[in-house]
């Protein structure tokens, strides 16, 4: 049995039923075929085995009191996952389906995607099985500051630095962030995705989305192709979701379609994102409203039957695992060329396949989602000195990152003679963590 062969099953015996985290750990190991034919170094001191396995795992009880007065008790968790190349970063998320495999999925993957932005970032992720779906204001509350009392202790700007996700926005970063200042009475960039008033970097909200953008841009580029004119799909309605279709319809693009987790609406005049940010961000509704307001719109129950309508890009913004095999039979016969993944692993393993075997230009998560994460380090740079930076150069500088990591990738495709940009996205990240646990010994 090969070593990486050995990888694969240690792992799986390792962490039974945790089947995001293997769909996670697999896709890497299957990229790494050409890495560990290059650098034997690698294998001789089973860096692989140590990149699989976090560095820590955290997880903690969350009580909290509901306007009615009865106890409620959440799950919290926080995987620092590595930190070779800089401070744990990454993501806290909110929603009921949170588990340690969803955890770990993420956490893993941050730690590739924080190597490929080129800014010295550690990998992590963490996040609660809670709904803020229903809650009121002094309930979200509540859960975020019991949340933090616990994971304060395990956080510091130069240790592990959270942020967002889905179900946490601006709203629960205030929450999460002010009773971390409280409890460790000091003011410090130990969260990003903070609010303008208190440290927050212009164009971080708007990073994830943007970032996507651009780096789907620098691929069409390559093709000859553009934004300008071209019909697209972005699915969630969420913060990535929202300032992808901003960014696309500023290039020129149509967006036809948006959903959330009950249904999608399809709006053949375009959708007018004003309308979504009302309704999601203000008034946090439902995306079926929007029907209500613009009558040429039509909504329809089931956030997976967006993958049906026509388009030439489909760009996946709302969660994992959502582009199923025949979703992508549906895009690849309506006339989609170009799938840009802004959620993180929303295309299954088939349905990769079969969009790699059609010739879809297919720009991965891991790369293609980074915009957010390296806007987050621009935040804690910024935090360091103590000094805002204007839109136009945290923009500038987004732009920049994003059209680096496509041009990474596309000569790692060269370099390695790779066949997509999956693979040369796991590797670039890759061999950037290995060598630095490399030369920093067996620890
Ligand atoms: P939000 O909570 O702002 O939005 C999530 C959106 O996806 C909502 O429209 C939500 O619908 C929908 N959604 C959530 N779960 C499901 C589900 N199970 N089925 C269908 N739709 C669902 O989250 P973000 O926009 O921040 O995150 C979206 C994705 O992008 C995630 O995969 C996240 O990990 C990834 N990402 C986020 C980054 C960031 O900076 N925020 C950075 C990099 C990646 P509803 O309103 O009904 O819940």
């Amino acid at each position: 049995m090969s070593y990486l062969e050995r990888m694969r099953e240690i792992v799986k015996v390792r962490n039974p039923h945790e089947d995001e985290f293997l769909q996670a750990v697999t896709e890497v190991i299957e990229s790494l075929e050409p890495v560990f034919a290059r650098f034997p170094e690698f294998e001789e001191t089973n860096i692989l085995e140590r990149i699989i396995e976090p560095e820590r795992q955290i997880i903690f009880r969350v009580p909290w009191v509901d306007d009615q007065g009865r106890v409620h008790v959440n799950r919290g968790f926080r995987v620092q996952y590595n930190s070779a190349i800089g401070p744990y970063k990454g993501g806290i998320r909110f929603h009921p389906s949170v588990n340690l495999s969803i955890i770990k999925f993420l956490g893993f993957s941050q730690v590739f995607k924080n190597a490929l932005t080129g800014l010295p970032l550690g990998g992590g992720k963490g996040g609660a099985d809670f709904d803020p779906k229903g809650k009121s204001e002094m309930e979200i509350m509540r859960f975020c500051q019991s949340f933090m009392t616990e994971l304060y202790r395990h956080l510091g700007p130069d240790t592990d630095v959270p942020a967002g996700d889905i179900g946490v926005g601006a709203r629960e970063v205030g929450y999460l962030f002010g009773q971390y200042r409280r409890i460790c009475n000091e003011f410090t960039g130990v969260f990003t995705g903070k609010g303008l008033s208190y440290g927050g970097s212009l164009v971080r909200k708007e990073a994830t989305g943007f970032g996507l953008v651009y780096f789907v841009s620098e691929m069409l580029k390559a093709q000859n192709k553009s934004f300008d004119q071209a019909t697209v799909i972005v699915s969630g309605s969420g913060n990535v979701a929202t300032y992808a279709c901003q960014k696309a319809q500023e290039l020129g693009a149509k967006v036809v379609a948006m959903s959330d987790s009950n249904g999608f609406i399809y709006d053949p005049e375009g959708i007018k994102l004003d309308t979504v940010k009302e309704i999601k961000e203000v008034q946090r509704e439902r995306i079926k409203k929007y029907a209500d307001i613009h009558k040429g719109a039509r909504y329809t129950e089931g956030s997976r039957g967006i993958w049906q309508v026509p388009c030439d890009i489909a760009l996946p913004c709302a969660t994992q695992n959502e582009i199923y095999e025949e979703d992508a039979k549906a895009l690849i016969k309506n006339g989609c060329y170009c799938v840009g993944e802004g959620a993180n692993m929303p295309t299954t393993p088939s349905a990769i396949k079969l969009f790699l075997e059609n010739s879809i230009l297919f720009a991965p998560g891991k790369a293609a989602n980074a915009g957010g994460v390296a806007t987050s380090g621009l935040e804690m740079t910024q935090n360091s000195q103590r000094l805002p930076w204007s839109a136009e150069e945290v923009d500038s500088r987004l732009r920049t990152i994003m059209c680096n990591i496509y041009q990474d990738c596309a000569a790692a495709i060269d370099e390695y003679g790779l066949n997509s940009l999956v693979e040369a996205a796991n590797i670039v990240g890759f061999v950037k963590v290995a060598r630095a646990m490399l030369e920093q010994g067996v620890i």
